[in-house]
C-alpha cells in the first residue's frame, strides 16, 4: 500500500470546514486504500507564541475530532509530533541542506509575518517548512493529502528529498501533494478571496466544527454574498456565493449543477438557510463523538501513547539511515 502522511495544528479549540473539507475528509478516505500517518503538529504550533494550557488542551480537542471524523486507530498510525523526537531532529538536517533564499521565498511566512512584521516573527516560523518536510520524509510518504495553501511547502520537500538523496544516497521517497481540486481552498465568509484560516480568519468567517449550529447558521446569514440575486457557481464575479455553493456540495453529496438547478429562481437568503440546516445536521454526530472522546482524556493518551510508538518505529529507522549516509557515527 502507498504511505500517506499529513498533519494538522493544535491552533484553534475547533478544526473549521476548511481543515475539514480540504484535508481531514481525505483523510479518512484514504484509510481505505493507502497506509496512512496522521499527526497532531504541536511544535507547529508554537511558532507564533501560544499558551501552555491552551495547547495541551487543544492537542487533545485536535486528536479527538480525529477520531470523532472518522481516523481509525487500528488502520492509521494517529500520533503528536512531539512524541516522536525524530521530527526535530530530521528538521535540523534539512535545514543544512535548505538555501536561505530558497526558504525566504516560502509564501506562508511571508503572509503570517506581515501583521507582527518579520523582525518579530521567529526563526521557527521561518523554518516552519522545513520541520514539515521531516515530518513528511520520516515516512517515507508517496502522498500528502493536504489544501492548496500547502502547495508551495510540499514542492520544498520533495526538493529537499530529491537534494538528500543526490548528494548523500537514497534515503527518502519523493512525496507527491493530494489536493481534492473542488474543496482545495474553501474561503473565509466575511472574506470570500482569503482562505478560511485558524489564525488569520475573524470568528464570523469561520465555521468550526464545534461550534454550536446556531451559532454556524447565524454566521452563514451573515456570509459576505455578491451584488446580483442569482445563485450560480463564478468564483471569478460571485466568490461568496460560490463558497457556499462549495460547502453546500460537499456536506450534502449533491453536485454543484444540481444546487444551482434546485435553486434557480430562488434568492441568497434560501441558499444560506438551507446550507445553515445541513451543517448543523452535519456537525450534529461529529460534535457528539468529539465529547465522547474528550470525556475520557486518559484514554485518548493512551491511544495516542500507542501511536507515537508506532511512528518512533519508522521515523527511527529512516533518521538512522539519513544519519548514517550523513557520516554520523553510530548511535550508542
Ligand atoms: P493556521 O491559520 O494556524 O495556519 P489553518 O486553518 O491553516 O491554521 P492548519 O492546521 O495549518 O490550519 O492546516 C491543516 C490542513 O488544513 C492543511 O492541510 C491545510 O492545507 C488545510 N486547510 C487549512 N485551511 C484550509 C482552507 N481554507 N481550505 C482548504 N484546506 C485548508
Ligand atoms: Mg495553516
Amino acid at each position: 500500500r502507498p504511505r500517506v502522511l499529513s498533519g494538522i495544528q493544535p491552533t484553534s479549540d475547533s478544526f473549521h470546514l476548511g481543515n475539514y473539507l480540504g484535508a481531514v475528509r481525505n483523510w479518512v478516505q484514504m484509510q481505505e486504500t493507502h497506509d496512512c500517518f496522521y499527526c497532531v503538529v504541536d511544535l507547529h504550533a508554537i511558532t507564533a507564541g501560544h499558551d501552555p494550557e491552551a495547547l495541551r488542551r487543544r492537542t487533545r480537542v485536535s486528536a479527538a475530532q480525529l477520531l470523532a471524523v472518522g481516523i481509525d486507530p487500528d488502520a492509521s498510525t494517529l500520533f503528536v509530533q512531539s512524541q516522536v523526537p525524530e521530527h526535530a531532529q530530521l528538521a535540523w538536517v534539512l535545514s543544512c541542506i535548505t538555501g536561505y533564499g530558497e526558504a525566504s521565498r516560502m509564501t506562508q511566512f511571508k503572509d503570517k509575518s506581515a501583521k507582527g512584521g518579520v523582525d518579530r516573527s521567529s526563526v521557527g516560523l521561518f523554518t516552519y517548512p522545513i520541520l514539515q518536510a521531516a515530518d513528511i520524509l520520516l515516512y517515507q510518504a508517496d502522498a500528502v493529502p493536504v489544501g492548496e495553501d500547502q502547495r508551495q511547502h510540499l514542492e520544498l520537500s520533495r526538493d529537499l528529498a530529491q537534494r538528500f538523496n543526490n548528494a548523500f544516497g537514497k534515503v527518502f521517497t519523493v512525496p507527491a501533494p493530494y489536493i481534492v481540486r473542488e474543496t482545495a481552498k474553501i474561503y473565509d465568509l466575511q472574506d470570500p478571496t482569503a482562505k478560511m484560516s485558524k489564525s488569520a480568519s475573524s470568528p464570523t468567517g469561520i465555521i468550526d466544527l464545534l461550534d454550536e449550529p446556531n451559532r454556524s447558521a447565524k454566521k452563514i446569514r451573515s456570509a459576505v454574498t455578491d451584488t446580483g440575486r442569482e445563485i450560480v457557481f463564478d468564483q471569478a464575479n460571485k466568490p461568496g456565493v460560490s463558497n457556499l455553493l462549495t460547502i453546500y456540495s460537499a456536506l450534502s453529496g449533491r453536485s454543484i449543477d444540481e444546487l444551482t438547478t434546485a435553486y434557480d429562481g430562488k434568492g441568497y437568503g434560501d441558499l444560506k438557510k438551507d446550507l445553515g440546516a445541513v451543517v448543523a445536521d452535519f456537525v450534529a454526530p461529529i460534535q457528539k463523538a468529539t465529547h465522547a472522546y474528550l470525556d475520557d482524556p486518559a484514554e485518548l493518551d493512551r491511544v495516542l501513547a500507542i501511536g507515537a510508538e508506532k511512528a518512533r518505529r519508522v521515523a527511527g529507522a529512516t533518521l538512522a539511515a539519513a544519519y548514517d549516509r550523513l557520516g554520523f557515527l553510530p548511535t550508542v
